[in-house]
């Protein structure tokens, strides 16, 4: 590992600093911020010192002749190499030999994950008219859930993998109570194993029983919720068996589970019922402090007109929501409390998701698909087959190849490594291809700019508020 002091060691003053083609800037009020497409470090706002120097690094001058100019005082000339090495450090520029080593600094810190999403049930207490799942009373065996959290560590960890995200869905995974809590306590006592585990309940939190939220607590469980609005605008789209609203219900779990301790994430799917209603949910989750998803709307068939509306209003109202998010931010870090779709601004990748690579889905029979949303398409069974060769050998998705760096008009795109033309499945779903353009670029591209600008409205308000 590079510690700082002996970084600047590296420094030579000879060496021209360049400012990285992937960097897309912009401004509001007297604040530019920076953002590299291909680095790590999300958004950057410059001021100061930053932003004076900056213009300098077109990959003419070295340090040597910035620092020479006339345009530092004293204390500046010293401290230059300090920020052109922190610049460096946050691939606000680039240096020769120094960006190399920067480069296998993080790759060494980097965990590397692996995702399954276990289908618990079929079963679900709710219709929600979008839904994908075809309900029938189908349920996994505990045995073979643990059977398959087994072997799947014992891959993973000879595969070099730190970390486990363990899914329980369904269908509603709450009506498998008793799978999961076997599971949960079973998993404690596990020994010799270098995974962390973490579990992640995908809910609709309609039907959470006070033993339930209790085990959620104690447990402290990470729990997303499925929400699609306030009221009525989630009822419209989240209707229980008999046609009713589930909202009141789900309001008052998410009250229960914030009393323990708890906070739940919220999962939301846009679609053209509540694209314009965006403001409420936000505040809502900003008012209890939980973070939020928003999701495009993924289906397909005949009732994709029901639900994915025009796409020019779609980026107008999300981009109206972001300029609207960015003057109501939550306190917390946008990072870990907001995603829109898979975009993660400190991980650039050119395939959306772990798809064919580090994630698998489990349907109640054991089968293995590539995402929950192919179940139907089995590439191997958890009692027979390896999963990670179960993944390596099937030729639906490649995602060496069938992502966005081969498409045309991704390549060219200064968000590839950004938006990664999103939904692989989705894409192929509406497109018949994996290597074709996604229907939502449109969205992406015009909701991008206004994501990153509310990321660099963040940086500002904390750093008012440390008084910096
Ligand atoms: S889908 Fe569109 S916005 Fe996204 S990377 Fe491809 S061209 Fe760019
Ligand atoms: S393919 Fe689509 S649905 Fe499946 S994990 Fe990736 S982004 Fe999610």
């Amino acid at each position: 590992m590079i510690s700082d002091e002996c970084g600047i060691g590296l420094l030579d003053k000879s060496s021209i600093p360049v400012i990285p083609s992937s960097i897309i800037s912009d401004s509001f009020e007297d604040f530019e911020y920076w953002y590299n497409t291909r680095g790590e470090s999300g958004v950057v706002v410059l001021q100061g010192m930053a932003a004076k120097l900056l213009p300098f690094c077109d990959n003419h001058m070295s340090i040597g002749q910035i620092q020479s100019l006339g345009i530092w005082t004293p204390e500046e000339k010293v401290v230059l190499p300090q920020l052109v090495w922190s610049l460096a450090k946050i691939q606000m520029i680039e240096l020769p030999k120094v960006s190399k080593l920067l480069a296998a600094d993080r790759q060494e810190k980097h965990r590397k994950k692996f995702t399954v999403w276990i289908q618990l049930t079929d079963q679900c207490n709710l219709r929600c008219p979008y839904c994908y799942i075809d309900k029938s009373p189908h349920r996994i065996e505990s045995s073979l859930v643990k059977q398959s959290i087994e072997k799947i560590l014992r891959e993973i960890e000879e595969d070099g993998y730190t970390d486990l995200v363990i899914k329980y869905a369904g269908g509603e995974p709450t009506l498998c109570w008793d799978i999961i809590n076997e599971v949960i306590d079973w998993t404690s006592s596990l020994q010799d194993c270098s995974v962390k585990i973490r579990h992640v309940l995908l809910t609709n939190g309609y039907s959470l029983s006070e033993d339930m939220l209790h085990a959620i607590g104690e447990r402290k469980m990470s729990v997303s919720i499925s929400l699609d609005g306030i009221g009525a605008v989630h009822d419209r789209q989240r209707a229980t068996i008999g046609g009713d609203g589930s909202f009141l219900e789900i309001h008052k779990n998410i009250s229960s589970l914030i009393e323990l301790g708890v906070k739940p994430y919220i999962l939301t799917t846009v679609t053209r019922n509540n694209q314009d209603q965006l403001q409420e949910l936000a505040q809502y989750c900003t008012e209890r402090g939980l973070g939020f998803r928003l999701s495009l709307y993924r289906g397909t068939g005949e009732n994709r007109q029901n639900f994915e509306g025009d796409h020019e209003k779609l980026a107008s109202d999300l981009v109206d929501f972001y300029e609207w998010f960015g003057n109501h931010l939550p306190e917390k870090n946008l990072h870990t409390n907001h995603r829109f779709c898979d975009v993660n601004l400190l991980r650039p990748k050119a395939t959306n998701c772990g798809i064919g690579k580090s994630s698998v889905a489990i349907d109640t029979s054991g089968k293995l698909a590539i995402c929950q949303y192919q179940m139907d398409r089995t590439i191997g069974d958890i009692r027979n087959d390896g999963v990670l060769d179960s993944l390596n050998r099937q030729n639906f998705y490649n995602p060496s190849k069938d992502n966005a760096k081969f498409v045309p008009e991704c390549k060219s795109c200064q968000w590839l490594y950004t938006c990664a033309n999103g939904c692989p499945l989705h894409l192929r779903s509406i497109r018949g291809t994996f290597t074709s353009v996604s229907s939502y670029c449109s969205v992406y591209s015009a909701v991008l700019p206004a994501l990153i600008r509310t990321h660099a409205k963040q940086i500002v308000n904390h750093c008012n508020k440390e008084g910096r």
